[in-house]
């Protein structure tokens, strides 16, 4: 495989040249194409701009919070200016916190760590299993999965009237996507989480898939927490974010136990071992933290800020119509939809082609025309099954899916490094 040097300015941010669509591939039928990097949802090709800021630092790095050295000094001060980039990104109001954690998957099952005991936890079936499974791994918290809605208004429908069923409950935590990354259909969350505070309870936002897209306000939303992930957000694999409320953070027993989440330590008189926990964020961050990593999300923050997502939207929007036009026109596509064909959504969508196992359409695409795109079950089982099998909105020509056919399906996901043609 070789790397080229194609421009990429019709992109509107840079992607990395070795990770975007500067690749070449050798495709099956005989010679090479440029590579159309399509699976943006699962993780971003890198910006540019990323890459530079973490090269130029690279050379200096060294333990945070830590040392007395100058190496350690710079560090410390690039990760905590990162965390401070990173709330203003996210619109942070006072006395919120930023954790670096390692992705999605763990700013979740944080939290979930952290609940208070007796919680009870309120989430829609149609979650990415990193949103719909930390929860029920506590013996001390209730569960409740809601049905998929049809709508955005029957999603805030149906989790009122969970809400009110169930009430009185103590402390109370909904649990919802921003953008779906199966069908990349918005989801109401200023609603929801509405809903959520007239009940007494809070909200979470999984907005892994939102915030490469739109501008996500913690503040706005009115959002407890949001969650998201580095390396989809064009920034490298190992970093991500839960940023949010401090009092159930500072109020748990730290999510790892380690140096860093302690502020003292001492044998006590009876020859155990005492610990005296950080309040602050440092409670949750124990370990070496990954500070690249977070400056990489910050960079990444800012980039995306600069080049506006108003454009971002703007362009992703295009792309998604021509893409669903070029769907449209291939018999047997079922685009697949929980909200209708009108609903909003981001650069995501996924379809099945009537006949076609989805993994093998998938691979033909990347070997017969060196287009990467994504199959599968998307980590969202229920709702893959619920949408293949033919139980929600559909566009296209075809009904159901046959008895037999394997649940899956093929899924193409664009950002800001994708470019024109
Ligand atoms: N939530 C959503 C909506 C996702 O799309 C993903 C990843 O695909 C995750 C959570 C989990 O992200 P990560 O694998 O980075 O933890």
């Amino acid at each position: 495989m070789s790397v080229s040097t194609l421009a990429t300015d019709q992109a509107i941010c840079t992607p990395l040249p070795v990770l975007g669509s500067d690749v070449r591939v050798p495709l099956v039928t005989g010679g090479e194409v440029p590579y159309a990097a399509l699976d943006y949802a699962a993780s971003a090709p890198a910006l540019q701009r990323v890459w530079d800021d973490v090269a130029a630092y690279a050379p200096y790095y060294g333990s945070v919070h830590r040392g007395a050295g100058y190496l350690s000094q710079l560090s410390t001060e690039l990760f905590e200016n990162s965390r401070a980039d990173v709330a203003a990104f996210l619109g942070c109001r006072d006395g919120d916190q930023v954790l670096f954690t390692r992705s999605t998957t763990d700013s979740l099952n944080l939290l979930a760590a952290v609940l208070p005991a007796g919680t009870r936890v309120f989430v829609f079936e149609t979650e990415h299993h990193a949103a719909l499974l930390p929860w029920q791994r506590r013996a001390d918290v209730a569960v409740t999965y809601l049905d998929a809605p049809r709508t955005p208004a029957q999603a805030v429908e149906i989790l009122e009237r969970e809400l009110a069923a169930r009430e009185p409950y103590g402390p109370a935590l909904v649990c919802v996507t921003g953008a779906s990354n199966v069908t990349g259909e918005l989801w109401p969350v200023r609603e929801l989480a509405a809903a959520a505070h007239a009940h007494g309870a809070r909200i979470v936002v999984d907005a892994a898939q939102l915030v490469p897209h739109q501008r996500v306000d913690i503040a706005e939303l009115d959002a407890d927490w949001v969650a998201f992930s580095g390396h989809k957000l064009y920034a490298p694999f190992g970093a991500g974010v839960l940023a949010g409320r401090a009092d159930w953070l500072r109020d748990a027993e730290p999510y790892l136990a380690g140096g860093g989440a302690s502020r003292s330590v001492a044998r006590g008189a009876s020859g155990e071992v005492r610990v005296d926990w950080h309040e602050g964020v440092a409670r949750h961050e124990a370990g070496s933290p990954n500070v690249i990593g977070a400056y990489a999300i910050a960079s990444a923050c800012k980039a995306l800020a600069e080049a506006g997502f108003d454009r971002l939207a703007e362009r992703e929007r295009e792309l998604i119509a021509r893409v669903r036009e070029g769907l449209a026109a291939v018999p047997g596509v079922r685009v697949l939809s929980l909200f209708g064909p009108d609903a909003p959504s981001v650069g995501v969508l996924s379809f099945t082609v009537d006949g076609w196992n989805s993994s093998h359409f998938a691979a033909a695409l990347s070997a017969e025309y060196g287009i990467g795109v994504r199959d599968g079950l998307f980590c969202a089982h229920p709702l893959v099954r619920t949408l293949v099998g033919g139980d929600a909105a559909a566009e296209g020509e075809c009904g159901a899916v046959d008895e037999g056919a394997p649940l899956n399906a093929i899924r193409v996901s664009f950002g800001a490094g994708t470019p024109d043609e």
